[in-house]
């Protein structure tokens, strides 16, 4: 019976599973269990670019120790070999693969994505690993040392020089193989060694193996993992920013009356009382004027209603340009609209009323087929140093505006 903690070990292989299933649909986000990389070919190039600085410099400085350790190992070829043509063959050998070297150490500082694509490396690798068996050609004296040899360069392959993992190793089998046919060539070993030294050679790619793709996984759950927050932060936020913009759409309908775009009732009665106990309070004026629209009927019965809507819009606008901005703006109803002028006197109200009868008069309304004109009345009042009901002075408004209709209209009552 197998352990419980290997049948987990086991288990912990399938990288093939998603990291999370909050975010991640199906295998969004799942691991190729071989070679620890994403199955979604765009989540892996996302990774790849955004690590590829990281690797390219990490790339670089492998390539410079490879370099050294090619050239370093001249030193001994020459007091083995003496200047005979036998070391200058070996000398060029590690040159012309230093030269490949130091080309893709230049070129990946110009270009980090080239660390990360596989090609270069593996290309470079496979032209070095070849040329390089020459030594056991030239130098029969280290042939004891070529399994030594090979194996710390099968674990540089995978385990040093960054590369794709699905690149690296087929590389290092590569070596492998090729190695043990040199020494097969030369004599070295017969049959069965060389399948032995096969297998031998295939315990540092597997452990090689495994360790990189442990690497390769664990970081690409790091990224996942971050991208899965950071979609879901930009989630929540346009969810907070949709709910802001739902508060203030309801706040507005709640507020502002749906033709017009005026406060509403119940919004000018609270901005009116608000007013009214800080004109109290200060001892300022407070004036309030009601505006109707004189035979508006008419307009309606004339144009039609959607015409006499349109009239509402455009008036609305109107008494918005010509008012203050401290002024606050109401639809009483129907074609009645509501304004309080604060630290206004009577005198002072009067007179901004007629200018804004005055306006409206000579203001053409387009309804869409025709412009039409329109007037108003106005009955203003201006609170009393003893008033202190809204209703009392609405309720005087009105009077006055029922004498202006009286009166003839198109003109301004002070009540
Ligand atoms: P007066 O000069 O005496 O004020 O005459 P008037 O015709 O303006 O007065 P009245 O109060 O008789 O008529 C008001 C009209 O306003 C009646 C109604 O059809 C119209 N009205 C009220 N609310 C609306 C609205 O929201 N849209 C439109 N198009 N008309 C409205
Ligand atoms: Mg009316
Ligand atoms: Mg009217």
């Amino acid at each position: 019976m197998p352990s419980r903690h290997l049948l987990k070990g086991f288990r912990c292989l399938k990288w093939g599973q998603p990291i999370s299933t909050h975010v991640a649909k199906g295998y969004e986000w799942s691991i190729k269990p071989w070679w620890g990389e994403f199955r979604n070919k765009e989540h892996e190039q996302a990774f790849l670019r955004q690590h590829a600085p990281l690797v390219a410099g990490q790339l670089q400085l492998a390539l410079l120790v490879w370099m050294f350790l090619l050239l370093i190992f001249a030193i001994p070829d020459y007091l083995t070999l003496g200047p005979g043509t036998d070391f200058f063959i070996l000398l060029a050998m590690r040159l012309a693969t230093s030269v490949l070297i130091l080309a893709l150490f230049v070129a990946v500082g110009f270009k980090a994505q080239l660390a990360v694509q596989g090609r270069w490396i593996s290309l470079v690798e496979v032209v070095a690993i070849s040329l390089f068996m020459l030594v056991y050609f030239y130098r029969p004296d280290i042939l004891s040392w070529t399994i030594t040899v090979t194996l710390l360069m099968i674990l540089g392959v995978i385990a040093l020089v960054p590369n794709r993992l699905k690149a690296a190793v087929p590389v290092a089998f590569y070596m492998a193989v090729l190695t043990a046919l040199v020494l097969l060539y030369l004599g070295s070993l017969d049959e069965s060694e060389f399948v032995g030294l096969l297998v031998i050679f295939s315990l540092p790619i597997g452990i090689g193996w495994a360790g990189a793709l442990r690497a390769n996984v664990l970081q690409r759950r790091q990224f996942a993992l971050f991208q899965q927050s950071t979609q879901l932060n930009a989630e929540l936020t346009r969810e907070i920013e949709m709910r802001k913009r739902l508060q203030e759409q309801l706040q507005h309908q709640a507020t502002t009356d749906a033709l017009t775009g005026l406060n509403n009732r119940h919004q000018y009665q609270q901005l009116f009382a608000r007013e009214l106990s800080r004109s109290m309070r200060l001892r300022q004026p407070m004036s309030l004027g009601i505006i109707d629209l004189d035979h508006f009927k008419q307009v309606n019965d004339t144009w039609g209603h959607s015409a006499g809507d349109e009239v509402l819009r455009r008036v609305a606008q109107l008494c918005r340009d010509n008012f203050r901005d401290i002024d606050i703006l109401g639809r009483l109803g129907g074609e009645e609209f509501v304004v309080l002028l604060p630290d206004t006197t009577q005198e002072q109200a009067i007179i901004v009323a007629q200018r804004f009868i005055e306006t409206l008069a000579n203001t053409p309304i387009d309804i869409g087929t025709r412009d039409i004109q329109v007037t108003a009345t106005i009955g203003v009042v201006t609170r009393q140093p003893d008033e202190t009901s809204l209703e009392g002075l609405i309720k005087r408004a009105d009077d006055a505006l029922y004498k202006g209709k009286e009166a003839g209209r198109n003109q301004v009552m002070p009540g």
